[in-house]
């Protein structure tokens, strides 16, 4: 059978999950479930991995593909970040468990020398550069700001150094980043987890092999914490 053949009454089990942090951060919740990916996506160039239970393959998609693999039923399940699913809208999708990993947050960042809070107490527009495009939207929307959006899909904190843009809204971790480009913090939006995402067709005709796994994700993101992002 090839993937393209699965159906949401096939017996086996297909995972979205995408390379890097949500992969690394997701296999101690697959080997509580029982689940061990026996290849290594940083070193294959296989895009559908085997585990050691025949009926359970992971699909390596882009981060911000896993909702659309999941809505469509292509997998039945993912792991996507919550910037991620507020930007695809969660449509067909049930997210069941917030696995508190890959922890950041989503925030407004200048120019060091740009002061934003007195541009925004002018009621200046800003030219904002982001790949969240809605999040941002309804952030400046409910603060009253007038805001042009550019979308772009990398290096965002490129965007103001050269004059693209007088803001950016990204995601932030350590703040390394923005510190190496002489970007400054002005304002968190958002707190960001990720979030299992579970198909809602499959849950319905594969609950009996997806709800221990739910069930055991749950259990193990229980102690996991968030704290140090916020
Ligand atoms: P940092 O320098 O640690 O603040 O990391 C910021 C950079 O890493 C930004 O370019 C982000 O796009 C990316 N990043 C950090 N954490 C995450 C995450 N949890 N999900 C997606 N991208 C992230």
């Amino acid at each position: 059978m090839t993937i393209a053949t699965q159906s949401p009454t096939e017996p086996g089990l297909i995972l979205a999950l995408s390379k890097g942090r949500i992969f690394e951060d997701t296999l101690p919740l697959l080997e509580a479930a029982g689940i061990t990916v026996t290849e290594n996506p940083e070193t294959s160039r296989k895009l559908i991995l085997a585990t050691n239970d025949p009926l359970v393959r992971v699909l390596i998609v882009r981060a911000t593909d896993v909702p659309t693999y999941v809505q469509y039923g292509a997998a039945d399940f993912g792991v996507a970040g919550k910037d991620v699913l507020l930007e695809h809208g969660g449509e067909g999708l049930y997210q069941p468990v917030d696995l508190n990993i890959a922890c950041c947050r989503m925030s407004v960042a200048v120019n060091a020398g740009f002061d934003y809070e007195t541009a925004v107490r002018q009621g200046a527009r800003l030219r904002v550069a982001t790949k969240f495009v809605h999040t941002a939207r309804e952030h400046f929307a409910s603060k009253g700001v007038h805001v042009d959006l550019i979308k772009l899909y990398g290096s965002m904190e490129l965007a103001p150094l050269v004059g693209l843009s007088d803001a950016i809204v990204d995601v932030v971790s350590t703040g390394g980043t923005l510190r190496a480009n002489n970007l400054v913090e002005v304002e968190k939006i958002m707190d960001i987890s990720s979030r299992l995402v579970v198909n809602q067709a499959a849950l319905k005709l594969k609950r009996e092999r997806l709800q221990p796994i739910i069930e055991a994700f749950e259990r193990a993101s229980r102690g996991a914490s968030c704290i140090n992002t916020k």
